[in-house]
């Protein structure tokens, strides 16, 4: 059944649209795709009658669940093999593209549902989606729109405020923390890293109000003044601006050992070992850190990481490790940034960070070892 649904959204994604053939990195390519239950049994049905598009290119995986009841094997080069020789996939062709199973009719939209209202941003990991997002140099707006939604829906997370307990600062005051963070970081003045010691700032503020049994009216009243005052003044409130950064020597060491990652995508690799040839010594490195040229980049990942991961519902049962765990990929993406030699990079950068959340998005194994490596880093 398909039916109007009012979704928030990123305003970036009014103009997405899939480039197909003429995409660098097709989502059919570098991961193995995950096919719901349904889509599967529809697909098995034609096996006989379209052998030559179906047959052998299936596999299940688990039957008990819906959404990863089979995947689609992949040929050379890591290709899906339903993608033909044009970059156009034979299921689309041939059925159109409500014949697709659920990630790739959805693919790179990811949908959550909050308190009933449904939330619609878009994945790193596409090129086109990856350039909408970070090439955004205005203020990062979300507008309401309007979607035919089906019931055969991958849906990432659905959370309802009322089905918990407000025992945690978290389920209290989703909403109002997440919009309070994301005001700091969309907030036209000061630098970068200004914003992140103040969004750490007030969280710490926020933590300690909550363990100290504060009323929640004060921890209102308080989430409220965050939005009020301006930009100056809440900076002077910081008295310790300490902005941490990766150390040359480590980040140097993290891209040798991705490089030899067998979890990571080729292209990743390749950009990575591009890096290596040509980086900048420690000198530059450490000046290019300091450069805020394309701070705008990071701010709008920060941003879209916020939105997407529900921030603070991000799962980590403290509001300051929820946000330390989206601001260590800013960390990472800066300091990779940093050894470029070129001074104009940002087509790079970007190129960079696509391809990093193509495996870690879409590779369970490669999430591992970037969960195990970062830690280090930091
Ligand atoms: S990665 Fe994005 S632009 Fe490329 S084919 Fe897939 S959806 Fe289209």
């Amino acid at each position: 059944m398909i039916e109007n649904k009012e979704v928030f959204i990123p305003k970036y994604m009014k103009s997405f649209k899939c480039i197909g053939p003429i995409c660098e990195d097709t989502c059919c390519a570098g991961w193995s795709i995950p096919i719901d239950r349904e889509t599967y049994l529809k697909y098995n049905q034609l096996i006989e009658k379209e052998n030559n598009i179906f047959k052998g290119k299936l596999e299940l995986v688990n039957v008990e669940n819906n959404m990863n009841y089979a995947r689609t094997l992949t040929k050379e080069k890591d290709k899906c093999a339903f993608l033909n020789e044009d970059k156009l996939c034979d299921i689309q062709c041939k059925y159109g593209e409500e014949f697709l199973s659920s990630t790739c009719y959805h693919y790179p939209r990811v949908y959550n549902i909050v308190d009933g209202i449904y939330e619609k941003s878009a994945t790193l990991s596409c090129p086109e989606a990856a350039r909408l997002i970070l090439l955004q140099k205005e203020e990062f707006e979300f507008v309401e729109d309007e979607e035919e939604i089906s019931d055969n829906f991958n849906v990432k997370r659905i959370y309802d405020s009322l089905e918990y307990e407000t025992d945690s600062i978290e389920n209290a005051f989703f909403w109002e923390i997440r919009s309070a963070i994301i005001n700091i970081f969309n907030s036209d003045k000061g630098k970068l890293s200004e914003k992140i010691s103040l969004s750490r700032f007030y969280i710490n503020k926020l933590k300690s109000k909550w363990d100290n049994n504060n009323h929640y009216d004060e921890i209102e009243s308080f989430l409220e003044g965050m939005n009020d005052l301006d930009f100056k003044n809440q900076i002077s409130l910081i008295s310790n601006n300490t902005h941490k950064h990766i150390e040359y020597e480590k980040i140097i060491s993290f891209l040798r050992e991705l490089s030899d990652c067998s979890a990571a995508n080729l292209r990743l690799k390749e950009k990575v070992n591009e890096i290596l040839k040509v980086k900048n010594d420690i000198q530059n490195y450490e000046n290019k850190l300091k450069d805020s040229e394309y701070d705008y980049i990071y701010k709008n990942l920060i941003i879209n990481s916020i939105f997407m991961s529900l921030y603070p519902l991000n799962s980590y049962d403290d509001i300051l490790i929820g946000l330390n765990k989206i601001l260590e990929k800013y960390y990472l993406f800066k300091a990779v940034a940093s050894l470029y030699r070129e001074s104009k990079f940002e087509n790079e950068i970007i190129e960079f960070i696509q391809v990093f959340y193509k495996s870690y998005e879409h590779n369970v194994e490669f999430n591992k070892f970037y969960e195990e490596k970062i830690s280090k880093l930091m």
